[in-house]
């Protein structure tokens, strides 16, 4: 990304930060963040992140990502009273809001100093991940079923298809697979092979949550314009290009914009000119 404000040293250099996972986040963030913010590591702290809710449907995520992250610094600062910068991450797999058929992987990482009150949360979308759901009705259908898995570096889910909760999960091997579809398959008409999507047996998901802690660590180096605040650089939404037509803003962007966190200054990088009318939501109602 280039500059969009000044860059700055780390705020932060010479301290722990703690993670709340159970999925073994906390090497992979310290490979990113250790040296790019000058901490010491970031450390695990063992908060059961399951109870927030899950990927395989067994407990839903109430009120979304942002409330995810909150709870979970909150559930770490209540084990570890004494400490001061708190790291939270949560992840995502959806239908892409626009192209059909397209499933989208979004991760979202929050740096939280308890000290200052300073917080910053980053946001990163891909395409590439490791998502699959293959159905088995026969014993000899699980090899072919099983090509696109990655084992055993990925690991597979088992369950009954369509049924949330019910799952065998984090298998890595085709004899512990064969043997979960077998005991399905022996009370059932068919049974379901599906990702693991927590980050440790999901190695292409944590390689996507370490492109975001890049990000954070360029966020967190980078100050506002205007107060010098770090963190600068939220993505901000802005109308559309004017319409060449009518002047309504249409679907075409008109730029990319930063925000503050703390005194809500914006950078805009704007587009000049006006928007072919075949754009206007306006002209083509
Ligand atoms: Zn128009
Ligand atoms: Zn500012």
């Amino acid at each position: 990304m280039s500059a969009i404000g000044p860059r700055i040293p780390s705020q932060w250099q010479g301290l722990t930060v703690y993670l709340p996972t159970l999925h073994g986040k906390g090497p992979a963030l310290s490979e990113v963040l250790t040296p790019a913010m000058g901490i010491t590591r970031v450390e695990e702290v063992a908060v059961d992140t399951d109870r927030l809710g899950t990927f395989c449907g067994a407990v839903d995520r109430p009120n979304g990502p942002l409330f995810a992250l909150d709870a979970k610094i909150q559930a770490a600062k209540a084990l570890l009273p004494g400490g001061r910068v708190f790291m939270a991450s949560e992840g995502s797999f959806r239908p892409h809001p626009t192209v059909p058929l397209q499933m989208i992987n979004i991760e979202w990482l929050r740096w939280a100093d308890l000290e200052t009150g300073f917080e910053c949360t980053v946001q990163s979308t891909t395409t590439l991940m490791q998502n699959h759901e293959r159905r088995v009705e026969r014993m000899d259908q699980l090899d072919a079923a099983l090509a696109p898995y990655r084992l055993p570096e990925h690991a597979v889910m088992v369950g009954l298809p369509g049924a949330a909760g019910v799952m065998v999960k984090g298998l890595t091997t085709r004899e512990q697979i064969a043997e979960a579809v077998s005991r399905i398959l022996a009370e059932h008409p068919a049974a379901e092979l599906r990702s693991e999507l927590r980050a440790h047996l999901n190695p292409t998901r944590m390689r996507h949550i370490q492109r975001a802690a890049m990000r954070l660590a360029n966020r967190l180096r980078t100050a506002c314009p205007s107060c010098a605040t770090a963190g600068f650089g939220e993505p901000l939404p802005r109308p559309g290009l004017p319409c060449a037509a009518c002047g309504f803003p249409t679907s075409v962007s008109s730029g990319k914009a930063w925000q503050c966190t703390s005194c809500k200054h914006v950078k805009h990088n704007k587009v000049s000119g006006k928007a072919d009318p075949a754009f206007c939501p306006m002209c083509n109602r």
